[in-house]
């Protein structure tokens, strides 16, 4: 694409973003599109010839946007709602321009020490200790992961050299609110089914402690090996935040690798009152939060610390031969991840900083808990509608609960009735849960453009005919 194509090509693409962006509000929040509409709408053959930008851009418009949930419309109040912020959104311009591979220091100096500066702004915006190694990923899941195999290899069973074979059975703890991304890291790292021990969690839905004292001695007198435990701070059913502190005590007692899950929550951090949520996360040996959840990145944007870089070496430092830079003082992230490549992701969350600044992040994360509030208020105070958790942070879990209504069985269908009618009405998107077999109606605000009006027309979708 020669530089003047590209010119014109780039000013026709800012003006269907800007344009999209001014109009997303008045689109239907959910995608319209029916299984197979965007596969049909596609020619079966790639072009054999070039076509020209205008046409990319018609089908954006004609085939791709009635196949887009809108993350971005201000009345998305489902799962965890994100917003693709303009700093973030410029910050993977410049990614993409610059097309730089991170996975040495040599490969691009710049990759390297931005990402380990922002990530020590980070930290430092969020309480968490200076002295924490940070890298970046592409989802929690990831992070998880490699924090997980880094568990795995400080529990001294030499598994990096031996494998898994002849060993003693490894056992991963976590509440049974854990997010399925922790069975997963379990599963990929071949502790098996039989070592994920899921414990209860208590009427906050927090992990009940005595419950994970118990299985651990349980498996300790059966032979089996627990290595690492995994605390949530913001589960993603009711972000309820799991007691820490107690067990990080737990966790040192038996050695075990404590890794906190703060995927959603961890952005709260940088709001001093809320920052009691997170005693004990210093003692953390790995945390991972996402800024693509509630830091205003675009996917994807993820970030794992660890007082115990070495740890991560330890498992996954392979360098081939034509990796070798002898360069010293550097950090060479290949070395502490499962991946090679590396994007340039640190852009965007340098931007958000410079955009918002730190006081500015807060105020936005403040002023989100305090729609939830509002809206937990007016949850509270209807005489048909029930709260089903309390609200830490920006998410509302409730149900429609109408006089002399019968069993769970019904209560399930008259608001599963509710989410279908709401998310049918365009303007509005919320999801639901289940919590301790109860189905709940589930509120998340989480996009800067959402504002009173849309929690309130969404109160007044979900509490019409009540
Ligand atoms: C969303 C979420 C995850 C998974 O995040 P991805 O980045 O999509 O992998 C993990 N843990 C918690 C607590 C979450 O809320």
């Amino acid at each position: 694409m020669p530089l003047e194509e590209f010119e014109q090509a780039l000013a026709e693409f800012c003006e269907w973003v800007k344009t999209y962006r001014a109009n997303v509000a008045g689109l239907p929040v959910l995608a319209p599109a029916k299984p197979g509409d965007v596969r049909n709408a596609l020619p079966s053959h790639p072009p054999t010839h070039g076509e020209p930008v205008e046409n990319w851009l018609a089908d954006l418009d004609r085939i791709i946007l009635p196949g887009i949930t809108h993350w971005n419309h201000p009345g998305f109040l489902a799962y965890f709602a994100n917003t693709g912020s303009g700093p973030g959104i410029l910050g993977e311009l410049a990614c993409a321009a610059l097309n730089a591979n991170g996975m040495l220091w040599k490969t691009s100096p710049a990759v390297s020490e931005l990402e380990e500066v922002v990530l020590r702004w980070l930290a430092e915006t969020l309480g968490f200790p200076s002295e924490w190694f940070g890298m970046f990923a592409d989802t929690a899941s990831t992070s998880t992961l490699v924090a997980l195999a880094a568990a795995r290899e400080a529990a001294g069973l030499n598994i990096r050299e031996e494998g898994l074979a002849g060993k003693p059975q490894l056992v991963l703890y976590f509440s049974e609110e854990a997010h399925s991304s922790v069975d997963k890291a379990g599963l990929v790292l071949g502790i098996g089914q039989r070592g994920l021990r899921r414990i209860p969690a208590d009427a906050n839905f927090s992990m009940e402690v005595d419950a994970l004292e118990s299985a651990i001695a349980g498996d300790l007198a059966a032979g089996r090996k627990p290595f690492a435990v995994v605390a949530t701070v913001g589960t993603t059913s009711a972000t309820a935040v799991d007691p820490v502190q107690s067990i990080a005590e737990i966790a040192r007692a038996h050695k075990l690798w404590l890794h906190v899950d703060a995927a959603y929550a961890g952005s709260a951090a940088a709001v001093p009152e809320l920052r009691a949520h997170f005693a004990g996360c210093e003692q953390a040996d790995s945390l991972v939060m996402n800024p693509h959840k509630w830091l205003f990145a675009p996917m994807d944007l993820s970030v794992l610390y660890t007082r115990r870089p070495e740890e991560f070496q330890r498992a996954f430092s392979l360098v081939a031969e034509y990796l070798r830079t002898g360069a010293t003082n550097v950090t060479d992230y290949m070395n502490y991840t499962f991946q090679l490549g590396r994007r340039f992701r640190a852009l965007k969350l340098w931007f958000i900083f410079r955009y918002f600044g730190t006081d500015g992040i807060a105020a936005r994360i403040r002023e989100h808990c305090a729609l939830a509030q509002r809206f937990a208020g007016w949850v509270d105070a209807h005489p048909q509608m029930e709260r089903l958790a309390p609200v830490h942070f920006s998410v509302v879990c409730f149900r429609i609960r109408p006089r002399g209504a019968g069993d769970e069985a019904e209560l399930e269908r008259i608001n599963a009735d509710v989410l279908e009618r709401v998310n049918a009405s365009g303007g509005i998107f919320i999801s639901h849960t289940k919590l301790k077999g109860k189905y709940c109606l589930r509120l998340a605000i989480g996009n800067l453009q959402t504002g009173e009006e849309h929690i309130r027309r969404a109160f007044a979708l979900i509490s019409s005919g009540r």
